[in-house]
């Protein structure tokens, strides 16, 4: 169980309660958890077939947000994170290719449990890796699909027991007209999904909002119904039941897993239980690229190494992403990830460089102002200004001001509380004395235009710099220059 913060939050009885916006009711609601002994969430992960592009990064920057909120406010967390590493179909609807059937095609692999194995092994590393790029804290538990197979078998029988599904020639399906309320989330009418259906594939299914909790095929595992798998709803379900329990406090996703995915777990769980299966139901918002969903076919799916490789960190690009409330739909650009580059900057230089002997006291009256932002339904765009207010506070000491940001940081997660020299090298910062000559001549050259107040000059020496790969900025005690 992660506990970062209950220790030191003795006071957490005087923060103003965590709101958040549960997708299900289309409301902000007092977050009330339903066991004292700790919060139960379930976050859906990656299907690991490829690599996570930055879109889908979002949705783990946003349970770690969500998280963090819950540990600030003296909750015991325990959170699981899957990896769907069989079972998810191209469409939600199940329909079209198997995505780890498409990966290892894609590279040339045989089609054998073994090697989806290998598949998936690669694409869960990399995805660990992204993770601490990023600094997301750690799930505590990472479920795996493949090593659930008899808890979600198991859940088919028992939803097959229970006369909620029925047998088609090519697997097992829910039947949703025995669940009343299904579609409930994101109010889906499910008639008018009769009425506007595709051609269906399936002809047997009852309904074509009716979803595969088996399929039968030539990969996969024995059962009753044959060889195949189960289907990724029950995926789902049958890992949160095993590693959290029956009934949890939040299911986080992104809002494509809203309307197919969700609806068809809350179906299952709540028919298998006859209890609610999630009290709070969150979503987080697509990152586009010039309005367009990124996806490899569209050319534009950038991965976070693109990203390290130009030169940026993750939390630079977790920085870009705080920025956006998460429920709102975001454009990337490089031109707001420089930005939000500098932005991380300009508070790394005062944490680690001027401010790094600095100590003060927590002033409480700004503490309770920057708790009200985050648990104001995780408002980190506002936690974000409020860092930089923070830095020309006169009202406050510098050391006060460093204690009230490392708080905002233990929230946002920006590394701002990292050991000054890691956090000084991971920056590119350079040592005056460690420059290549050249580039000090030049940088002498600039100070020489400054103090002359010949700015044209300035300016032309810092672009010269800036094509030699060193960024310069000026602070009081000097120039403070950066590896690119
Ligand atoms: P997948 O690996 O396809 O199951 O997706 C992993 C997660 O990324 C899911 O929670 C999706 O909702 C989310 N997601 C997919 N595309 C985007 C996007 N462009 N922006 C933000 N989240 C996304
Ligand atoms: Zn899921």
């Amino acid at each position: 169980m992660f506990n970062l913060f209950k220790s030191e939050k003795d006071s957490s009885a005087l923060f103003p309660p965590v709101t958040l916006f549960n997708s299900e009711s289309r409301e902000t609601e007092t977050f009330e958890p339903l066991s004292k002994k700790e919060v139960r969430v379930y976050s859906c992960g990656p299907t690991v077939y490829d690599y996570a592009h930055i879109g889908n990064l979002r949705a783990y920057t946003f349970s770690d947000i969500l998280k963090r909120t819950l540990l600030y406010n003296g909750y015991n967390v325990n959170h699981t994170i899957n990896y769907t590493d069989f079972g998810h179909l191209v469409s939600d609807a199940d329909e079209g290719e198997d995505k780890m059937m498409k990966g290892l095609k894609r590279e040339n692999m045989e089609v054998s449990l073994e090697s989806m194995r290998l598949l998936s092994d690669k694409f869960i590393a990399a995805f660990e890796k992204d993770m601490e790029s990023l600094n997301v804290i750690p799930p505590t538990q990472y479920a795996r699909a493949s090593e659930y197979v008899t808890e979600q078998i198991k859940l088919i029988q028992t939803l097959e027991e229970k006369g909620y599904t029925y047998k088609t020639s090519d697997g097992v399906y829910f039947d949703i007209s025995k669940f009343p309320t299904y579609g409930r989330l994101g109010n889906i009418n499910v008639e008018e999904l009769r009425g506007g259906a595709r051609v269906e594939e399936n002809s047997e299914k009852k309904h074509p909002a009716d979803f595969a909790v088996w399929k039968n095929g030539d990969l996969g595992w024995d059962s009753a119904w044959g060889k195949g798998f189960p289907g990724w709803h029950i995926e789902c379900s049958a890992m949160a039941f095993a590693t959290l329990g029956k009934q949890i406090d939040i299911h986080t996703g992104g809002v494509d897993n809203m309307p197919t995915h969700h609806n068809g777990e809350i179906a299952q769980c709540e028919s298998a239980t006859g209890k609610q299966f999630s009290k709070y139901w969150m979503h987080s918002e697509h990152i586009q690229i010039q309005d367009q969903k990124i996806a490899k076919s569209e050319g534009n799916g950038i991965i976070l190494s693109d990203l390290l490789e130009k030169g940026y960190s993750g939390t630079d690009y977790r920085y870009w992403l705080l920025q956006s409330h998460y429920r709102s739909q975001v454009n990337f650009s490089y031109e707001a990830l420089d930005a939000a580059k500098q932005g991380l900057i300009r508070l790394k230089r005062l944490v680690f460089e001027e401010w790094r002997d600095e100590r003060g006291k927590i002033n409480e009256e700004k503490q309770l102002e920057i708790v009200s932002a985050i648990n104001n339904d995780l408002d980190t765009p506002k936690v974000i200004a409020m860092m930089h207010d923070l830095t020309k506070d006169e009202t406050l000491t510098t050391g006060e001001r460093k204690a009230l940001i490392l708080e905002c940081d233990a929230l946002l997660g920006l590394g701002l509380s990292d050991d000054p020299e890691d956090g000084l090298r991971a920056m590119g910062h350079v040592a005056l004395t460690s420059l290549p000559q050249n580039i000090l001549e030049m940088i002498d050259q600039r100070e020489a235009a400054r103090v002359a107040r010949n700015w044209a000059e300035a300016d032309r020496l810092r672009d010269a710099l800036l094509l030699a790969g060193y960024t310069v900025e000026d602070s009081s005690e000097g120039p403070k220059v950066t590896k690119q």
